[in-house]
């Protein structure tokens, strides 16, 4: 389990997460929605240990990413995509996938490579193995992304609007990824523009509006007229995004 426990944070006088509260059960698909600045990347990087809190406390398995000794151990539980496909340009496609896995969990190279080539496969890409990442079109580095998470095992997966540096063509291919990974049962928590995608794929969604957690509900509650789009702010929001 994920858990967001009254969470804040500033950069300097501006306050950006005011008091978070999220739980995210494994087996869950969770999208946060909400508009540009609202603070969707910040916490997905408090979650990732990557900002330091300013108050509150955010554990991942019980493991509390606030303390060094636990960061790690909580950090290993949680894949992250982000919005730019960070691989290494000087690696190829199985170097990429396969670094982590040898370097920080201690796998043989030919079980990780075995696993890195599974995973290619899985998202169409089995014949690219050893591409390098220019090579490789948007959509495509994006899959890479994704199975460069997945090579770590992680109980979560945590995605930064993962598509929105892509085509609509591309969009799709990595959205079809993304179903499928939510069909087996990945626990994932979906930081989206999409929002049909989020409303086909969530259990859940979350709307962040200046900070705060402003609604938290089943999917199918978050878009009822008495649900969440009987707040303004999502209503005004959702109104913008079709
Ligand atoms: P978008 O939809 O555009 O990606 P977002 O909801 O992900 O937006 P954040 O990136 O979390 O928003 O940013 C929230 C606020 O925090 C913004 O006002 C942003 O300018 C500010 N912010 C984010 N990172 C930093 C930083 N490192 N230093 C200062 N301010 C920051
Ligand atoms: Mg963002």
């Amino acid at each position: 389990m994920i858990k967001v426990e009254n969470v804040k944070k500033a950069f300097g006088q501006t306050t950006v997460l005011d008091g978070i509260d999220l739980t995210i059960e494994p087996g869950e698909v969770v999208s946060i929605l909400g508009s540009s600045g609202s603070g969707k990347s910040t916490l997905i990087r408090c979650i990732n240990g990557l900002e330091k809190l300013n108050g509150g406390q955010i554990t991942v398995d019980e493991f509390d990413v606030g303390k060094p000794r636990e960061l790690a151990e909580a950090r290993k539980r949680s894949g992250t995509v982000f919005q730019l496909f960070n691989l290494y340009p000087h690696m190829t496609v199985l170097g990429n996938i396969t670094l982590a896995p040898i370097e920080v969990l201690k796998k043989p190279r030919a079980e990780a490579e075995a696993t890195a080539r599974a995973l290619l496969e899985s998202v169409g890409l089995g014949s690219r193995a050893d591409a390098y990442p220019a090579q490789l079109s948007g959509g495509q580095r994006q899959r890479v992304g994704i199975c460069r998470a997945l090579a770590m095992q992680p109980r979560y997966l945590l995605l930064d609007e993962v598509t929105s540096a892509l085509d609509p063509e591309m969009t799709a291919e990595v959205l079809a990824i993304l179903a499928k990974l939510a069909q087996q049962g990945t626990t994932m928590l979906f930081v989206t523009h999409e929002v049909e995608f989020a409303r086909q794929i969530s259990d859940r969604i979350v709307f962040l509006d200046k900070g705060r957690l402003l609604v938290d509900l089943p999917t199918k509650e978050f878009f009822a007229a008495d649900g969440g789009m009987a707040q303004p702010r999502v209503a005004q929001f959702l109104s913008k995004m079709r």
